[in-house]
């Protein structure tokens, strides 16, 4: 593909912005300038921010019926089906992920978007008629307004997917900044929302930085609601900026999840459910099984199956269908991973495969790499790698096995893998996260909401939740008939 030329999409128009310059994007697998995304200012953020106060305000959008808006975005869904190779590329050379799992995310982007407009069709409140003589209170469910998204670079199209229909299927206007490393998906989708006939002003997109784009729009007094995804350290600055306005917010940040493998589990599957759990997207996903926990008298077994498969993983060009690990999306991130798998090491946990860079100056890669023996003293137990890196920890038993997993700051998905119902729901009920998963890994549907605990945030994502942070409950309290004077006087 050729390099790419993106500027913001503002009032249903390309803009180029007041910005100074474009930023280039080069392939994390190989260094090919891929795309230019124009570098947005607070100027621009002002424009979109209005543009889409005027859509919500007076534009036909929020005032449609939910079966109209139904067909808009199911219109959108079948144009993101359409383009599914094209979008899928694109992701490959921005994020530099494996061109099967990219198929993956737009495939979950058309099912998100599907849903979402049959969410548009459901929106409804509740009536209450047992409050009283001559009392009747509606609940109706109403558009948040104006909403302001700011997605990672991980999952581009996906995490988009997650939010922009849920938020348009509720009649909001949106602007979003995607991540200054893969901004192009959203540049992409928002140009199909406009062919499948969403009015002007109702989706936004500035590209540019974090610190000065991303700052503004989420500290903006014109925003109703903030959804957020990526790490922690951004994801409390974003809901500092919120509160400056008391402006409700959902925070989707980072994660260190337990897969916790029991020895009357399904072994095959879970030597399966180990390598997805750390290998998928690179490694570089909120909800990675990035800490297994092999209870004792099947860990040495298990854990040389789970190294001789991974052994056989192929790292290289995202764009080989046969491969499973990409490149990292930069530099500065490889040399994250690289770091903490030095300490790793200097720590004293045992490596049991890889450990190292990999490809040379070709690109941003990392090997497969499995560290057991990890102890819960030790920053790779503790901190969020986001790359290819697995640390396993044995364990005796459920006591054990519960008190690690919930270890850790983060809260937002945990895994378990055992045949036997008791152990599932004993341990899925006394573990902190959001989600979790038993006899599978990083699985799901659009009717699911995800969410966070602790570090990992709050509020949902997807699901009919998801749709509700979009929206805001009215009381109206209708007295009809005579009223006994509460002032007689
Ligand atoms: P960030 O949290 O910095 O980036 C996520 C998004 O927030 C990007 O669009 C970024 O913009 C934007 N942003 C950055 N600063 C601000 C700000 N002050 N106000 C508003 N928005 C802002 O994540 P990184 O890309 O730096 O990744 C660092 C680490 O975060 C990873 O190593 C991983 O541990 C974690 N992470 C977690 C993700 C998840 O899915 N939960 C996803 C990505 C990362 P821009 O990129 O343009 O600067």
């Amino acid at each position: 593909m050729s390099t790419r030329s993106y500027h913001h999409f503002i009032g249903g128009e390309v803009v180029d912005g007041a910005g100074r310059g474009a930023i280039e994007r080069r392939s994390p697998a190989g260094g090919r300038l891929v795309a230019r995304y124009a570098e947005g200012t607070p100027d621009d953020i002002d424009l979109a921010v209005e543009a889409a106060r005027a859509a919500f305000e007076q534009g036909p959008w929020p005032r449609m019926s939910g079966l109209q808006r139904a067909e808009v975005l199911n219109r959108l869904a079948d144009l993101i089906r359409d383009n599914r190779e094209r979008l899928a590329r694109i992701e490959v050379e921005e994020v530099g992920k494996p061109i099967r799992f990219a198929r993956g995310d737009i495939d979950g982007a058309v099912g998100l978007t599907r849903y979402a407009a049959s969410l548009a069709m459901q929106m409804a409140g509740s009536v209450y008629t047992n409050i009283g003589a001559g009392k009747t209170a509606l609940l109706t469910r109403e558009a948040v307004g104006v909403v302001a998204l700011v997605t990672p670079w991980n999952f581009p199209a996906l995490i988009l997917s997650q939010k922009v229909p849920f938020a348009l299927a509720a009649g909001c206007a949106v602007v979003l900044k995607p991540s200054e490393f893969t901004s192009g998906s959203a540049f992409e989708i928002a140009a199909l929302a406009a062919e499948a006939g969403l009015p002007a002003g109702v989706f936004n997109v500035v590209s540019g930085y974090g610190a000065t784009v991303g700052d503004h729009l989420t500290a903006h007094p014109g925003i109703d609601f903030v959804s957020f995804t990526g790490s922690t350290r951004t994801g409390s600055r974003v809901v500092a900026n919120t509160s400056r306005h008391l402006v409700k917010s959902s925070v989707e940040l980072g994660g260190k999840s337990a897969n916790i493998v029991f020895a009357d589990a399904d072994l095959e599957a879970a030597v399966d459910g180990a390598l997805m759990g750390v290998f998928f997207n690179n490694g570089e996903c909120c909800v990675s099984g990035s800490r297994l926990f092999v209870q004792s008298s099947i860990a040495d077994d298990f854990i040389a199956k789970v190294v001789e498969r991974s052994r056989r993983l192929k790292v290289g060009d995202p764009f080989d269908e046969d491969t499973d690990i990409g490149a990292l999306i930069d530099e500065q991130h490889l040399a994250k991973v690289a770091g903490l798998v030095r300490t790793g090491i200097e720590e004293g946990a045992e490596l049991a495969l890889g450990g190292k860079v990999a490809g040379g100056s070709a690109g941003h890669f990392h090997e497969a790499t499995i560290f057991d023996r990890v102890e819960p003293g030790m920053t790779i137990f503790r901190e969020e790698i986001f790359g290819p890196v697995l640390s396993v920890t044995r364990f005796e038993t459920v006591e054990d096995a519960v008190r690690l997993a919930n270890d850790t700051a983060y809260g937002l998905s945990n895994y378990v893998w055992s045949k036997n119902i008791d152990t599932v729901l004993t341990v899925a009920k006394r573990l902190k996260s959001g989600w979790v998963q038993a006899n599978t890994v990083i699985d799901g549907a659009p009717q699911l909401p995800l969410t966070g605990v602790k570090g990992s945030g709050f509020g949902y994502e997807m699901g009919q939740a998801g749709f509700e942070e979009f929206t805001q409950l009215k009381t109206l309290l209708i007295h009809t008939g005579p009223r006994a004077p509460v002032f007689p006087v």
